[in-house]
This record gives C-alpha cells, sequence and structure tokens, in this order.
C-alpha cells in the first residue's frame, strides 16, 4: 500500500483517523505516490487546540529567540533543498531545476522574515499633551492558517509561516491536497532539525472541508489564502462574516506586450519561461502576447518557432523545458478549455495536444499550445492555467493598456521595450499588481509585498514584506501619565 501522510499537530506526527484518502500521484507516470488524508473536524479542533495553547508561551518568548529557529532553518533548507525539489517534481510535475528555484525562493522568505525584528516595531511619541506620552504596541494576535494552491506546493505557505513565527502567533498550515508531499518533507525537517516548542508550526491534510473548518474556527484569528478567483472570493467573506483577519491571493490573466522596438530573438527566452515554464501553471505565467503595431507578424512567427523547440518531457529528465500538468482531471480540462477556443473561432496556430513523451505513455502531458484569438472567448477572457496562450495585437500602447484594464484580473503584465518613455506611460496606466520591464515572471522578493488587483486579491495588506507582519499583528495604542515626578 502506498504511504499515508501524516498530520503534525502539536510538535508530534499523528495519522489521521478518517476513512477518507485520496490518492497523489506523479503526474509524468500516473502512479501512486502517496495517499492524502481528509483529515476530520475532530483533527482540526485539535490542531487549533494546539497552536492556541502553544500561543500563549509563544507570544511572550523574546524577538530574538524567535527568529532564531528560522536563521537555523535557512540552513538546513539549503543543505536538504535537492532532496525536497525532488520530491516537488515528482508530485507536481515541474522541472527540476525550476523545482530547486522554487526552493531557493522559498529559502528567500525565511531569510526575509528573519528581519521581522526590524519591522515589527511599535512608535512612540513623547508629549502628546504636556506630560504625556502615546505609543504602539504589536501585538502578535494568536492562531494563524494558511490555505495553500498545488502550484508552488514549497514556496506558497513560506510567505506565510516565518512570519507568523516571527511576529509571534502560532500556525496552521493546510497544504494543498494536490501536492501534499513537498511539506510533508518540509516538516519533518523542522521536526528533526528546530528546537520549535510544540504546537508553534503545525500541518493538516485535507481538502475544501478542512480549509472551511479553519476559516468558521473560532480559536482562529485569521487567514492567508492562495488560490482560484472562485474558491478565494467566497473565502473572503466567509472569513470576514467570521470576524477574521483575511487576505486571498488568485486568479491571474497575464499579459506580454511586444513593443515594436523589441528584440525579438532577445526576449524570446523570457517569454518562452513565462508562458510555458511549469507547464503555465503560474499566477505569473503569461498568458496573452499582445504585438503593438507592426511587431505582430514577426513576433507570432517567432514564438511558434521558439514553442516549438521546447523540451516537453518527465521533470526529472535533464533539459527538460517543461513537465506535464498536474493532474488527469487538469489536462482534461485544458483539453476541453481548447475545444471551446475552437468552437468560439479561435485559430489554433500550435496544437500541444497530441504530443507523445517517449517512455511516458501514461503521463499528464500537454505541448506548448498557442491561439490566435480575442476579447470576447472564454480562451482568452478567462485563466487557463496552463501552457496555452493566446496571441493577439493592438495599435498602440494606449490600446494594450485599454485593454489590460478591461481584463478582470489584475495579477501581473510586462512590456517589452528598451524605450523608458513607454515603459513609464505603461506601468503608470496599467491597474496591475506586479508589473514587469522585459521580465515576464514578476516575482516579487520576499521584503516587498506580493501584488495582486481586481479579481486577483481580495484584501488590502498583501503576503510578504511589511505588509504581512502587520497583517499577523496588531497595534496596541498606550496612553501614559506618572502623576508622580
Ligand atoms: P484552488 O482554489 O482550487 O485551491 C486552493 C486551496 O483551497 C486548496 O488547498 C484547496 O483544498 C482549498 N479549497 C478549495 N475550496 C475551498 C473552500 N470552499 N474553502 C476552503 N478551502 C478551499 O486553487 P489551486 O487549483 O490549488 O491553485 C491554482 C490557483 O491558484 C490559480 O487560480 C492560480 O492563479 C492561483 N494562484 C494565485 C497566486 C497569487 O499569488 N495570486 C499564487 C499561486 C496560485
Amino acid at each position: 500500500m502506498a504511504e499515508r501522510l501524516k498530520n503534525y499537530v502539536g510538535g508530534r506526527w499523528k495519522a489521521s483517523e478518517t476513512e477518507r484518502y485520496q490518492e497523489v500521484r506523479d503526474p509524468a507516470k500516473n502512479e501512486v505516490l502517496s495517499e492524502v488524508p481528509f483529515s476530520t473536524k475532530n483533527e482540526v479542533d485539535e490542531v487549533v487546540e494546539e497552536a492556541k495553547r502553544a500561543f500563549e508561551d509563544w507570544r511572550n518568548v523574546s524577538v530574538t529567540e524567535r527568529v532564531e529557529p528560522l536563521f537555523k532553518f535557512v540552513q538546513v533548507l539549503k543543505d536538504e533543498k535537492e532532496d525536497v525539489a525532488r520530491t516537488l517534481t515528482r508530485e507536481h510535475g515541474k522541472a527540476y531545476d525550476p523545482a530547486l528555484g522554487e526552493l531557493e525562493r522559498t529559502i528567500q522568505m525565511i531569510e526575509g522574515a528573519c528581519a521581522t525584528l526590524e519591522s515589527n516595531k511599535g512608535d512612540f511619541t513623547e508629549n502628546i499633551s504636556s506630560g504625556i506620552d502615546e505609543y504602539t504596541v504589536m501585538r502578535p494576535l494568536g492562531v494563524f492558517a494558511t490555505i495553500a494552491p498545488f502550484n508552488f506546493p514549497a514556496m506558497v505557505p513560506w510567505w506565510y509561516a516565518p512570519w507568523a513565527v516571527a511576529v509571534g502567533d502560532t500556525f496552521v498550515l493546510k497544504a494543498s491536497e494536490q501536492c501534499p508531499m513537498t511539506q510533508q518533507k518540509i516538516f519533518e525537517l523542522i521536526d528533526s532539525e528546530l528546537d520549535l516548542p510544540d504546537g508553534v508550526i503545525n500541518l493538516i491534510n485535507g481538502g475544501k472541508k478542512v480549509g472551511e473548518e479553519l476559516i468558521t474556527h473560532p480559536d482562529v484569528e485569521g487567514i492567508t489564502f492562495v488560490g482560484s478567483t472562485k474558491v478565494g472570493k467566497k473565502i473572503y467573506s466567509q472569513a470576514a462574516q467570521h470576524g477574521k483577519r483575511v487576505q486571498c491571493q488568485t486568479g491571474a490573466n497575464n499579459y506580454l506586450v511586444v513593443m515594436p522596438d523589441a528584440d525579438l530573438e532577445s526576449i524570446m527566452p523570457n517569454m518562452m519561461n513565462s508562458c510555458f515554464g511549469n507547464a503555465g501553471q503560474r499566477c505569473l505565467a503569461g498568458s496573452i502576447v499582445l504585438g503593438v503595431g507592426d511587431v505582430y507578424e514577426d513576433l507570432k512567427e517567432s514564438f511558434i518557432e521558439h514553442a516549438k523547440e521546447l523540451d516537453v518531457n518527465n521533470g526529472l529528465k535533464e533539459g527538460t523545458d517543461m513537465g506535464p500538468v498536474v493532474s488527469k482531471d487538469s489536462l482534461e480540462r485544458l483539453h476541453s478549455d481548447i475545444e471551446q477556443g475552437l468552437e468560439e473561432g479561435a485559430e489554433l496556430l500550435l496544437d500541444g495536444r497530441d504530443i507523445e513523451v517517449e517512455d511516458h505513455p501514461e503521463g499528464y502531458f500537454l505541448g506548448p499550445t498557442i491561439f490566435e484569438a480575442e476579447k470576447g472567448m472564454k480562451i482568452f477572457d478567462e485563466e487557463v492555467f496552463g501552457p496555452v496562450v493566446c496571441l493577439d495585437r493592438t495599435e498602440d500602447l494606449e490600446g494594450a493598456v485599454e485593454m489590460i484594464n478591461d481584463d478582470r484580473y489584475g495579477n501581473a503584465a510586462t512590456i517589452y521595450t528598451e524605450k523608458g518613455g513607454a515603459a513609464r506611460e505603461f506601468r503608470n496606466g496599467v491597474k496591475i499588481g506586479n508589473v514587469g520591464v522585459n521580465l515576464g515572471v514578476v516575482a516579487p522578493m520576499s521584503y516587498y509585498p506580493f501584488g495582486g488587483m481586481k479579481d486577483s486579491f481580495f484584501g488590502d495588506l498583501h503576503g510578504q514584506g511589511t505588509d504581512i507582519v502587520n497583517f499577523f499583528a496588531d497595534r496596541q495604542v498606550v496612553i501614559r501619565r506618572w502623576m508622580e515626578k
């Protein structure tokens, strides 16, 4: 029987008592790797209880002691990243080099959170009135939970976990049920290598139901969610109704705008990575490529030629540019989206559906797929989340900005140009959270917030950086005077 994954609760590994398990499959081979439990309501209560108990002591541990385990964990992950990246590739499908890159990003998040000492300070004003001072204290709030997506199984939970711990909160992660093994590995390292008090950081497996139980639990102070817009929108209102702090980073439909002056040969590798890296399953992936003015025909030709060159294979094979998509369901949905695109009149310029990968007849592979399409078609307007790209053109930059602002999503957009004035006009004009200039994957560093606007983000404070410190801590205001001199 395949290994059954466990929960990490109050510093101990515990098998779930549920009868419901879901298989975790290697998408390159369609082979079972493990089984993930859909944990029970009692188990959700227990994990929150453990985190709540741990909070009472953890909030009073000195600020330097709270970040010490994070400094150590940076080194632990540096030593173990290759092993974790292999697990990540096996359960998710992404090529090994990007998986390793994801681990490096995860480490950077923890390094960023080591600077919480600096960003988690209060203010002080002497003599707001004669002899009276006012100050603020950054107070941790309690138990926070993160509900994570499948597409960055290592990194996304660590947009939150290290800051919550550093601020003095305690933390419960619900990993994605589609790719839960990577965090299992990471938590094994926490368990064996870190001297953290029991219950400060916890892992519970499950799906939608466990997520809902965390959101509505009276002892959970706040929720961070990363996932689809449909679910994020629902969670945002559900959490607010229960009086929680909440932020939801959600879906995307990202534009890559190519100006007439752009040097196509030099930007193409970057565009390929944006559109087809991680098999397009990135909230920062380019999904619409807009040629401005007369660059369009050359752009189209070059884009198709470069996409044909990509090596699609098992992510563990050296030289693979693009692995399979995450699941059979996902592959079937993409096939159906492509069919609908054709029915709506989009022209298929490159069809990845018939791809055959040697020795992997059962894998969930879709080759790079390129449409010429336009606004109003579902394949153009909705998040596809796979290696499928739509090409279109606009007369001028103004038209491109207008089209982007008309889109329901606002996660990322990139302009390719060497003209500073055009880049500035673009940046200033677009209602987009993460803007790229000649960079097609606009992934903010740990000490900047992860942007997102419109249907790509629900909340006010974002993930990462000082935003997340302010999300995890509250400002207590004190006004004081002493009667005696
Ligand atoms: P998803 O919305 O299907 O699931 C995300 C998580 O929510 C999973 O852990 C799932 O178990 C849980 N969940 C599902 N329904 C729930 C409910 N009703 N209540 C509580 N929890 C629930 O997303 P996914 O398919 O795992 O991830 C892909 C999506 O994530 C894409 O839309 C992508 O754009 C988005 N994403 C966004 C960002 C960002 O920063 N904006 C980053 C990564 C991924």
